[in-house]
């Protein structure tokens, strides 16, 4: 099989000879490393590539091209190879102008940057490159696979299953039942007949039609916690939940961390978040997740798999109810975050899944390959979603209720959206029925202005229409805003008095909730930040909180 091409793109020749070098010397058993000596002869070479069928993986593209900008020549480059990252190499000590990178990153037209120059190797080429590499990997079907899933392929079961492999990072294939290969693969397996979907493991084991909790468990994840006894729980693993358990476990407390999915909350759905300090190219949420859990793992966290179901104060102790027993803790970190607000629409509830979704862009992209989808939502996630889906689907339309973008969504994302030819914005609309028969059809469109109505075929929805707090399981006793999120620290004395039962002379500390020893991290907080840093922050200020309790709780 050919290898894929590195494309190096320079009018320096000593420079394109010298970057050849380096690259050759530690990517050319898996890649081709080429060269083009300007713009116009690499747009002539990724037209021959395109023609053959060769895949592209890395563009890179000198900032000094004579005959074409940089930018523009990796937006006809993009054309090209839609799939290839492209990276603009530029010249180190540039802070001060206003550098055509940043301009051409915020629209899309270039995805990466490396210095020049670019040494030590080590660790300015080749951690770099490496990572451009991963990002393009995961833009393709996998060559080995941890999983196959086969059945139906718009099945509510199936698409579960699918997301928890995705937001698990582990590699899967989905294969129809249908299909030759699908049906091949029963038979080898003994299948015929069987509910679907059925799970294939590498290890030749077979789940057949698991539940999320069989795939949980499969994964490694453990439904039963070690410990009954603790310092503190946390309750909930998306960014607060594991930065509390990251300082509260490596800080010598006893922990336990309840999640029922797979941990990463909202940012481990996120495709790339490129405002997380630290990490100026950004980084796929899932990855920034799995390492923050691999951290608190390695810290000796208790992380169990099942949700907290209700929360009572007995004798001074805190018990934090789950599916497998009760858990007796000294103090609880709530970090439950929030969940996407349901679409009230006749018929759609029995489509979730088959065609509309909640979030789960990252997990359904590919199969929206060649189609027309719509994303509803006017916030930075389904702004980050479209872009996305832009990159697999035919057309992506954003339908959006109020009159424009830039009031509820960063400014960097509306630039992207206006300059990727195949999303299209409708402003001032809101979809009004979904149809479909085994799965998404059709959807009806309103002007909201003129209340004229269309229906337009589409293979997708993805629904990002705001959120609301998991602050269900909760007792009454713990204070909550008109919404559901939770009050913390001053927020519970906004008249000036102490919340109503608060049973110690001190007031409430910065995170406290209404119940002494009780703390709320992350979005699921009355007036948080939502976003992943603050969350973080949140959750490592809740453990220090957390010693400041058990220190005068001790006195
Ligand atoms: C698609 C998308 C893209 C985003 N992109 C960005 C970005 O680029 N930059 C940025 O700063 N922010 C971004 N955000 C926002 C950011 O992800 C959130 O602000 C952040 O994840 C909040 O963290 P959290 O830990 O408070 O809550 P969450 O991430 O919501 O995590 C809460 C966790 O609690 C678990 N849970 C819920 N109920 C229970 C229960 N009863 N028992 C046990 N566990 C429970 C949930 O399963 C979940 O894992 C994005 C959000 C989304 C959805």
């Amino acid at each position: 099989m050919q290898r894929p091409i590195f494309l190096l793109v320079s009018d320096d020749g000593p420079r394109l000879a010298a970057l050849r070098d380096d690259l050759s010397r530690r990517y050319e058993a898996d890649y081709q490393v080429t060269t083009a000596a300007s713009a116009a002869a690499a747009l002539t070479m990724l037209a021959v590539h395109a023609g053959s069928g060769a895949e592209v993986a890395l563009i890179i593209a000198d900032e000094h091209l004579k005959d074409m900008t940089a930018a523009d020549f990796l937006a006809r480059a993009h054309g090209l190879h839609p799939g290839a990252k492209r990276i603009l190499l530029i010249d180190r000590g540039q802070w001060a102008a206003p550098h055509p990178v940043i301009a051409a990153m915020a629209v899309g037209k270039i995805d990466y940057h490396l210095w020049v120059p670019w040494f030590p190797l080590e660790r300015n080429l080749y951690p770099p490159v490496s990572e451009f590499l991963a990002a393009w990997d995961k833009t393709r079907e996998p060559a080995h696979v941890a999983f196959r899933i086969v059945g139906p392929a718009h099945s509510s079961r199936a698409h579960r299953l699918r997301e928890d492999l995705t937001r698990a990072g582990v590699p899967y294939r989905y294969v129809g039942d249908g299909s030759e290969e699908g049906r091949q693969l029963l038979r080898e397996h003994h299948l015929d007949g069987m509910p679907l979907p059925v799970v294939l493991a590498r290890d030749d084991s077979v789940l057949v039609n698991p539940s999320h909790e069989d795939l949980m468990a499969k994964l490694g994840f453990r439904s039963d916690p070690d410990l009954r006894t603790c310092d503190v729980t946390i309750v909930g693993a998306g960014p607060a939940g594991l930065a509390a358990a990251v300082y509260a476990a490596s800080e010598g407390l006893s922990t336990v961390v309840l999640e029922p999915e797979v941990p990463g909350g909202q940012a481990g759905t996120s495709s790339l978040i490129r405002n997380y300090l630290g990490f100026p190219r950004g980084l796929p949420g899932d990855e920034l997740t799995a390492r923050a859990l691999d951290q608190a793992w390695l810290f000796g966290t208790n992380l169990t798999t099942a949700p907290a179901k209700g929360l009572t104060v007995r004798d001074g102790r805190r018990l934090v109810h789950a599916s497998g027993g009760e858990i007796d803790s000294r103090t609880v970190v709530i970090a439950t975050g929030v969940s996407w607000r349901r679409l009230a629409l006749p018929g759609l509830d029995k489509l979730v899944g088959a065609g509309v979704f909640y979030g789960a862009a990252s997990a359904e992209a590919r199969a929206m390959a060649g189609q027309d989808v719509y994303v509803i939502g006017a916030g930075n996630s389904a702004g980050q979603a479209a872009i996305h889906l832009a990159r697999y689907a035919a057309t992506v339309t954003i339908v959006v209720r109020g009159p424009d973008l830039s009031a509820t969504m960063s400014s960097y994302l509306v630039t992207e959206i206006s300059k990727t030819g195949n999303i299209c914005v409708r402003l001032a609309t809101e979809v009004t029925g979904v149809r479909g028969q085994c799965s998404l059809e059709t959807l009806t469109l309103r002007d909201r202005g003129g209340g004229a109505t269309r229906t337009v075929p589409a293979a997708g929805l993805f629904v990002m229409i705001g959120a609301e707090p998991r602050t269900g399981w909760l007792p009454a006793s713990i204070g909550r805003d008109d919404e559901g999120f939770i009050l913390t620290g001053r927020d519970l004395q906004r008249t000036g008095e102490r919340p109503a039962d608060w049973p110690l002379e001190r007031p409430p500390l910065l995170l406290e909730t209404s119940i002494p020893g009780v703390f709320a991290a992350g979005d699921v907080r009355h007036r948080s930040i939502k976003r992943v840093a603050s969350a973080v922050g949140e959750g490592a200020t809740a453990i220090q909180l957390v010693h400041e309790y058990l220190r005068t709780e001790q006195d």
